[in-house]
């Protein structure tokens, strides 16, 4: 997982510390420390939103500093660990707790999974569903992508699989009204969480923004978590700014198909974007290929070899 990006950031520390003279530095140190850096962060889809603000607070914590050779390496290596923590630790919403509190209360908890097709959205309902059940809970999904081709066979592929309940509609209906009647269901059955999948068209196209924003608005949902395919490029910031305008703010995102991208610069692109928590990430195609994000290991893996 994420090879290059573990490799180029590593490498970075040393190759600045390297270059830290024991004379004050300067911006144009930095700037020069940063050239060759800049290039290879960005082919592991790190946007340039990201490398600037790392830039920044290199030149923050660093101008006017004399560092000593000895301890120029771990210095670095403290900023950038600072910065990405920065980026990636950020308060996780807690979906077992918000379940197990509004279940108290006797109500049912509604969760939207929101992203791009192909992103991952279904089956990492499916993990979630899965995950949630061995916890005790009863989901119960919603077939609210009632646009694409298929999208409503392949959820209830996965709740039989599970034994889940589903609850859906006819292709073209409203997604709103599926999701008002999964609840519904949900509370005359005495189930604790609803899973909305969602369609997923180009994040460009209005139509489609504007019938999350309906779901949203219709549902008020209790959580709005955005799935997005970790090898997207630099596309990922836009992509993860328009899901999160059109639903009025996300709660938290799970980056898909990270076992397979040696770049992974595309989670600092959308946490930084955002501001909002990684919850998980999809390590897999199988129910149990999913793992709860913790920036602090993260992190160290990708500062391991500087
Ligand atoms: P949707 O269109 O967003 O609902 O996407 P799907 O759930 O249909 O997933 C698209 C493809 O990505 C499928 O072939 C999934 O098996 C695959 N996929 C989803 N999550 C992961 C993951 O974490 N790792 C890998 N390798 N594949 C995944």
């Amino acid at each position: 997982m994420f090879g290059l990006l573990k490799k180029h950031l590593s490498g970075s520390v040393k190759k600045v510390a390297e270059k830290v003279l024991e004379k004050e530095i300067t911006e144009d140190d930095i700037n020069g420390f940063f050239a060759e850096l800049e290039i290879e962060l960005l082919q592991d889809n790190v946007a340039v939103e990201v490398i600037d603000f790392l830039k920044e607070q290199m030149k923050e914590d660093l101008v006017g500093k004399k560092l000593k050779r000895t301890s120029a390496n771990e210095e670095i290596k403290r900023i950038f660990r600072e910065t990405l923590m920065n980026i990636l630790d950020k308060e996780p919403v807690d979906i077992e707790g918000t379940i197990k509190e509004k279940r108290e209360r006797s109500e049912v908890t509604c969760i939207i999974f929101l992203g791009f097709n192909g992103s991952g959205k279904t089956t990492t309902i499916a993990k979630i569903a899965n995950m949630l059940k061995k916890d005790g809970f009863s989901p119960v999904l919603a077939a609210a992508d009632t646009f694409r081709a298929a999208s409503i066979e392949q959820l209830e592929h996965h709740a039989n699989k599970l034994g889940v309940d589903i609850i859906k509609h006819q292709y073209g209906a409203d997604p709103a009204a599926v999701v008002f009647d999964a609840v519904k269901f949900a509370k005359s059955k005495h189930k604790d969480v609803v899973l909305v999948d969602t369609a997923g068209r180009m994040h460009t196209d209005k139509n489609l923004m504007d019938e999350l924003s309906k779901i949203v608005r219709v549902n008020n949902p209790d959580l709005k978590i955005l799935v997005i395919d970790s090898l997207t490029g630099n596309d990922v910031v836009i992509q993860a700014e328009n899901y999160d305008k059109a639903v009025g703010g996300i709660d938290g995102m799970i980056l898909t198909k990270t076992e397979i991208n040696e770049k992974g610069g595309s989670l600092l692109s959308a946490a930084y974007s955002t501001g909002k928590p990684i919850l998980f990430l999809g390590t897999g195609q199988e129910y149990e290929d999913i793992e709860r994000f913790n920036a602090e290991k993260l992190v160290n893996e990708l500062l391991e070899s500087s």
